[in-house]
């Protein structure tokens, strides 16, 4: 019998090589390809006539198909279709390319619902490769899904049918008791309503109800593990004079710096275990916050961890603060994944004898082998990119460690309380002095051989740059956006060509990004190519330029974060977005980058005028990947889906009771993931 957990490849029309595409998606089993919610639907509950459809706007126009031309060859191989439609309002010629079986599947006389944009003239309305739907096939709303390369929209909307029909079991993660005062409906009706929805309130029911299930889920998988690492006291550390710190140091920390450092030392003096959220802007000197706390706790003879999220931050780090600590006599080691099992055991064996008073390293902090002998304090860099359970697996090393969490990503509070529970905020409001502000145009694509050519001058001085794609693939549905791994290829054989490009994505393997990072770092690769794995803390200080393609598509505070990554070094550093959008939101949005260097004034714009959602970004928070709720929107349903979880948690604190099995597996599966993003 067929279950959620069966493999897609049960279905009809699921061979391996399907299953092979899907599995991109992150769907392997049923319950997967159920929960693959759309990211958006094609409206068409009120399709306009030809007349009245707006002019470069994406409409449903409903007309009837008067005419087919032949066939027509097209130099480059294509074939090319023309269709007229016709309304008592006007004229609609279709254009298609390639899709024979399409039109000649269009019947005459009879009335379709084309979705496209609509352009042309007055008289000679026109859309190009429309979608095509029947008028009356009772899906008022067509869902539109997350798509990788082989797999159409209509392809995932056949498979969804096919797996609705099977009439499976859904797991129930939500009781009675929570559903009746919440008035959510149940996740039968809830899944089949969201992939095929036959009206707007029956979408908006569906859509609560499995944002304020997820969110559930999450609040309970946190409250569960923070009931797991209870914690009581911890050891309280001695006051101690930083004045030899402050002496090592070959500047002077900025104000905002000693405030935060203040703050962190005080926490340190107290029982209870603090968790503390430094934010500060890139750039501001976060690092040497959390070197002051690493120095007070080992002048109380604790020991301390940093966790960075990738191989080359903790190397970065570790190499950074290496001759501080030689000088000031702290023992400091480094431990990541592609260390020797040897040289892994060694390092074990000082930490755990307390040979080592500083630790920097990767997720192998987190490593069974790791053993603290008196862990005081937890430091956790580029908090985002951090799972959940991850930090909490960090803390657990120690008794009771203090934690410190670097971000350089504003989080709104109420978001901030849900992932850390009670936290404290230093805020680091100002960078060290005699920084050269970051140049930063706006050009549109039309330029862009010229900005090619800026960049060739400065690799010709032996500066580096780097150049920002939003997606590492070409996909289908993509048209017009730059993908990583085919502009590297074209860069590289005309604008660049004998120059060294490298190519950096997050599906490569965690080696191979080091390998490229290490070669940028190095000087041997001169331009890289990339999508936003750059944006997290990288710092190479001879890059000066940063390229950022199709720049509309970012976020504002991720545009910032990219562009932290130059105006490190002496010269001067330069950003340029290239976009070709006229939407005037988004221009002055980029504008209002050009003129800005201040990423809280940024985060602040992109807040009044996006919305929190939009201004976080998908991921950026460290918690696990949501497939349907955002966090920062869904803020109501937030408040009430955590009630839910706290009232549940009061009488099964570990979800251990039978009624909580579904929801139980949930959270693992939810919590089990990494906070790290695909691209
Ligand atoms: P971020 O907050 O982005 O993590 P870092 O801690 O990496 O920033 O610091 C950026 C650079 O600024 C480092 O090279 C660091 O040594 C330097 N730096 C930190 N504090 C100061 C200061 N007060 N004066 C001058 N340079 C500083
Ligand atoms: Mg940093």
């Amino acid at each position: 019998m067929l279950t959620w957990e069966s493999s897609v490849q049960e279905l009809q029309g699921v061979g391996t090589h399907r299953s092979e595409l899907l599995k991109k998606l992150g769907i392997m089993t049923l319950g997967d390809l159920l929960s693959h919610y759309p990211r958006g639907y094609i409206d068409l509950s009120s399709p306009c006539g030809i007349a009245e459809a707006p002019y470069d706007e994406v409409c449903a126009v409903l007309a009837t198909v008067i005419r087919k031309s032949n066939e027509i060859r097209l130099h480059s191989g294509m074939k090319l279709y023309k269709v007229t439609a016709a309304d008592d309002s006007g004229v609609l010629e279709l254009t298609f390319f390639n899709t024979k079986y399409l039109v000649e599947k269009l019947e005459y006389d009879t009335p379709y619902l084309f979705y496209g944009r609509a352009e042309g003239s007055r008289n000679r309305r026109s859309m190009t490769t429309p979608l095509v739907y029947p008028a009356d096939s009772g899906h008022p709303f067509m869902a539109v899904y997350p798509l990788t390369a082989g797999l159409t929209g209509g392809m995932i909307s056949g498979l969804m049918k096919r797996a609705l029909k099977l009439n499976l079991r859904l797991p129930e993660v939500l009781p009675e008791t929570v559903r009746l005062p919440h008035h959510l409906i149940g996740i039968k009706e809830a899944v089949y309503s969201i992939h095929f929805p036959t009206s707007l309130e029956q979408l908006e029911r569906a859509r609560r109800r499995l944002i304020f299930e997820e969110l559930f889920i999450l609040a309970a998988g946190i409250g569960a593990l923070k009931t797991h690492t209870k914690v009581c006291r911890a050891a309280a550390m001695q006051p101690h004079s930083l004045q030899p710190f402050y002496d090592a140091l070959p500047f002077t920390l900025t104000d905002a710096q000693l405030r935060a450092i203040g703050d962190l030392v005080n926490d340190m003096q107290r029982t209870i275990p603090s968790n503390r959220l430094i934010q500060g802007d890139v750039g501001s000197g976060k690092t040497m916050v959390a070197a002051a706390g690493v120095y007070f706790a080992f002048l109380s003879g604790a020991q301390s961890a940093m966790m960075a999220p990738t191989e080359l931050l903790a190397r970065q780090h570790y190499e950074g603060l290496a001759p501080l600590c030689k000088k000031l006599g702290v023992k400091i080691e480094l431990l990541t994944g592609s260390m020797t099992a040897a040289q892994k055991r060694a390092v074990y064996q000082r930490l755990s004898h307390g040979e080592v008073d500083f630790c920097v390293g990767t997720h192998a902090l987190l490593s069974e082998g790791v053993e603290f002998r008196r862990l005081g304090l937890v430091v956790t860099d580029e908090q985002h990119r951090f799972g959940v359970a991850q930090r909490a697996a960090l803390q657990m090393k120690g008794e009771h460690p203090h934690t410190l969490v670097m971000s350089a990503t504003p989080i709104p509070r109420t978001l901030a309380l849900m992932v850390y529970g009670e936290l404290d905020i230093s805020v680091i409001d100002e960078l060290p002095p005699n920084r050269k502000p970051v140049k930063t145009y706006k050009i549109s694509s039309s330029k862009r051989e010229r900005a090619f050519g800026f960049i060739r001058q400065h690799l010709d001085r032996g500066l580096q740059a780097y150049i920002v794609c939003p997606l590492v693939e070409d996909g289908e549905e993509n048209t017009g956006l730059q993908a990583a791994s085919s502009y590297v290829v074209e860069l590289g054989s005309s604008a660049f060509s004998g120059y060294t490009l490298g190519l950096l994505h997050g599906r490569m393997k965690a080696a191979e990004k080091e390998k490229i990072m290490a070669g940028f770092k190095n000087g041997e690769i001169q331009i890289l190519v990339s999508t936003t794995v750059v944006e997290v803390g990288v710092d190479v200080p001879n890059a000066v330029i940063m390229m950022i393609e199709n720049a509309e598509r970012f976020g504002l505070s991720q545009l910032h974060q990219l562009r932290g990554r130059v105006g490190r070094g002496k010269e001067q550093s330069h950003c340029i977005l290239v976009s070709d959008s006229r939407n005037p939101d988004t221009v002055s949005r980029l504008q209002m980058l050009c003129s800005s260097n201040d990423g809280f004034e940024i985060a602040e714009y992109d807040l009044r005028t996006r919305g929190p959602g939009n201004f976080l970004g998908h991921q950026q928070h460290g918690l696990p990947q949501l497939r349907i709720a955002d966090l920062t929107e869904d803020l109501d349903l937030v408040r009430d889906a955590q009630a839910a979880a706290t009232q549940l948690l009061s009488v099964d604190p570990m979800l251990e009771h039978p009624e909580s099995a579904s929801l139980r597996h949930a959270v693992e599966q939810l919590m089990g993931q990494v906070g790290e993003r695909p691209n």
